[in-house]
């Protein structure tokens, strides 16, 4: 068997102890696969859910040739012959889904509501503001319409035979809204990932326990419970395991047993009671455990299986999560989603890029990539600028809540002035 840790030596500054954001973002890619599964689900339930395969389009969006405007269809060739006034007779109407029904004769127009089938014979509409009429005679200056103005075309949308959406997308409201406009009802999408998750902690409580002295409640389940909410996946809450090897061991066994990928939370930085870690050395593979990265260094990547030891039963992905509550929420965006969306079947985009200036020193020590945890907005001169919120403590989750970006300080950057330029991302559209 190849051992993640064959594997992961041979990235770029490999280092289990302490590697760079970049390399172990592109180990956990490599070990990440798509689900085969694919179900086919009725529209409104396809929403947020991975397309499985192109939807190629059956028909032509739209249909037909039809008016842009509420005015009169005719035949644009009277333009090219007649610089000057054109008159023409209204033949009769044409509105959305009530065609004219005939071709018209020259000298004729048809009155056409926006979406009426082009009459046959017509491929220009003058709109209604440019028309004076008289009973069923209408005028306007030739010269203020080129031929085919105000007509929507045949496939202007979609085009028949061509993809209208891509395998991998994740399906967005007008995505189904599109998938309509051809008719489909039904699509392929991929089988939602199955995470797993659970705490790990001795002094972890359930919402409605008691909070003994020294306790805490435990919030890194529900904060992981939401983020795998809002990325449609199917999350497996397995509660909260106590500092105990056979507890732990049954804990990680059964999670792998029904899930693709088994988070967890605590217990693996270097403390007394830090059994994931101790427990996966044998149990486990592992590819790393900690990273140069701020919140989040002790994070430990790698595979668990559901049988007795390594590559017996039933095999998932496997990420330690630090125990504090903002690194908890730092590793998932940075190290897990990419993961999660690629298992998932979709086509990762990286969020957009934004710089801003800091309007405060930060410290930064170079050698660690820091994500802290900062408030954007642009100012009168409509340009970025960026604060870090109040403590950036690991465990202070309340900097989450009120911050609505990461301020991105790359590994070899060191301290940044008021003023310089950083890299922000905006938790819209990620978070
Ligand atoms: P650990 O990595 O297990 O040493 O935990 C680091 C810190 O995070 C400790 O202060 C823990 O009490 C805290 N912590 C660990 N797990 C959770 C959790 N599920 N919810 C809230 N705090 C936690
Ligand atoms: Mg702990």
């Amino acid at each position: 068997m190849t051992t993640f840790k064959d594997f992961s030596s041979c990235v770029a500054q490999y280092d289990p102890e302490a590697l760079p954001v970049s390399a172990a973002q592109a180990i956990v890619r490599q070990w990440a696969s798509p689900v085969a599964a694919v179900e086919r689900v009725p529209l409104h339930d396809a929403l947020d859910r991975v397309l499985a395969g192109d939807v190629v389009s059956p028909t032509n969006v739209p249909a037909h040739d039809n008016s842009a405007m509420d005015g009169y269809a005719f035949d644009g060739t009277s333009l090219v012959s007649q610089q000057t006034g054109i008159e023409l007779r209204v033949a009769g109407k044409a509105l959305a889904g009530h065609p004219f029904g005939r071709a018209v004769s020259a000298g004729e127009c048809v009155r056409v509501m926006t979406g009426a089938l082009m009459p046959d014979g017509c491929d220009t509409v003058v709109p209604q503001e440019l028309v004076t009429r008289e009973g069923d005679t209408i005028r306007f200056p030739g010269d203020t319409l080129k031929r085919g103005a105000n007509r929507r075309r045949a496939g202007e949308d979609l085009t028949q035979g061509q993809p209208a959406l891509h395998a991998g997308r994740i399906l967005r409201p007008s995505d189904l809204g599109l998938l309509a406009s051809l008719g489909v009802g039904e699509v392929a999408v991929r089988r939602r990932l199955r995470v797993a998750f659970f705490s790990t902690g001795d002094e972890l409580r359930s919402l409605g326990e008691p909070l003994d002295p020294g306790c805490v409640y435990d919030s890194n389940r529900h904060t992981l419970f939401a983020m795998l909410r809002r990325m449609n996946l199917d999350a497996l809450d397995l509660g909260v395991v106590r500092d105990e090897p056979a507890a732990l061991e049954a804990a990680l066994r059964s999670a792998a047993a029904s899930a693709d990928v088994v988070l967890t939370s605590g217990g693996v930085s270097v403390g007394e009671a830090d059994l994931t870690k101790q427990l996966l050395r044998t149990f486990g593979d592992v590819a790393f455990w900690s990273l140069a990265m701020r919140p989040g260094r002790p994070l430990a990547f790698g595979r668990v299986w559901s049988g007795e030891r390594p590559g017996v039963g039933q095999p998932a992905l496997f990420f330690g999560l630090p125990g504090n509550p903002v690194a908890v929420m730092v590793t998932f965006y940075q190290i897990v989603r990419a993961v999660l969306l690629v298992m998932s079947g979709a086509s990762v985009q990286a969020p957009p890029a934004i710089t801003a200036t800091s309007t405060q020193a930060i410290r930064k020590r170079a050698g660690r990539t820091e994500f802290q945890r900062g408030t954007a907005a642009r100012n009168e001169r409509g340009q970025w600028q960026v604060t870090p919120t109040g403590s950036q403590g690991s465990g202070v989750l309340s900097s989450m809540s009120e911050a609505n970006c990461f301020i991105v300080l790359a590994h070899e950057q060191a301290d940044i002035d008021a003023g310089d330029t950083v890299d922000i991302m905006l938790f819209d559209g990620l978070i």
